[in-house]
């Protein structure tokens, strides 16, 4: 049996002081809902202080992106030792990071090896964008997002991993996918891959998160589906009522 998760998403809001509010409105809610993980994912300013604030919390705490050397002249980036100090996740492979960060598969695969080596916990994102699923090709874009972020990852250090399928055109956008469509592609696509690249077992244990326009509303028929194991919630994880709903819908 998987353990559910919903992971929020903070992406470039909240300051500071307006990272301890929200989380301040958080704990009390998040705290009460028994089985469930709760991930948040402040801003890389904000990460310090909320890991602080959640140290008796059952609120876990990621960062948004890493860059994959140990230390060095890298003017701006943050490297995984720095993220492991005051984070356990951090999520990868964001389509924004692919799409305005110049992220790709190979610098994906990079980051997962050295979020994995500081002993960070990767939820990586795959998914295709509007053209690629009208052109009837996500199944081939997902698994070979997959292939390529997982090279050379062992499969002990695979168990530390959750995938977090994200259709591009869902994010954001107010335009989800159906609970059944993002069932199909979690299943065929992304836990087929798993089984193919590592084994049946490695894909049975993996937990898999639907990402795109979940609210409140939607997300218990996202939770119903079999292979779907909770949420990567953007927007919806800046409300602190809509996040507690959210989780409380994967319980
Ligand atoms: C995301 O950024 O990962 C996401 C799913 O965003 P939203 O929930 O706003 O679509």
């Amino acid at each position: 049996m998987r353990r559910p998760c919903v992971a929020g998403n903070w992406k470039m809001h909240k300051t500071v002081q307006e990272s301890i509010a929200l989380v301040k409105e958080l704990m009390p809610g998040l705290d009460s809902i028994e089985k469930v993980d709760s991930v948040i994912c402040p801003p890389f300013t904000a990460l310090a202080k909320v890991s602080d604030l959640i140290k008796d919390s059952k609120i876990e705490i990621g960062a948004q992106n890493l860059y994959w050397e140990e230390q060095g002249a890298y003017t701006g980036e943050i490297s995984p030792g720095m993220v492991a100090e005051v984070a356990e996740y951090v999520i990868l492979g964001h389509s924004e990071r692919r799409a305005y960060f110049q992220d790709t598969d190979d610098t994906v695969n990079k980051k997962v090896l050295a979020a994995l080596n500081a002993g960070l916990k990767p939820i990586l994102c795959v998914g295709e964008t509007l053209e690629e699923n009208e052109q009837g090709k996500t199944g081939a874009v997902v698994k070979r997002q997959l292939t390529a972020a997982l090279k050379d990852v062992s499969v002990e250090k695979f168990g530390k991993i959750m995938i977090a399928y994200e259709p591009v055109w869902a994010i954001g956008t107010g335009k989800a996918a159906t609970a059944e469509g993002a069932n199909q592609v979690i299943k065929e696509f992304v836990r087929d891959q798993v089984a193919s690249l590592y084994s049946n077992e490695a894909a049975d244990k993996v937990r898999i998160l639907y990402g795109g326009s979940v609210k409140p509303e939607n997300a218990k028929e996202y939770f119903q589906q079999p292979d779907i194991d909770g949420a990567l919630v953007g927007g919806a994880s800046l409300k602190a009522d809509a996040f507690i709903q959210i989780t409380k819908a994967a319980a």
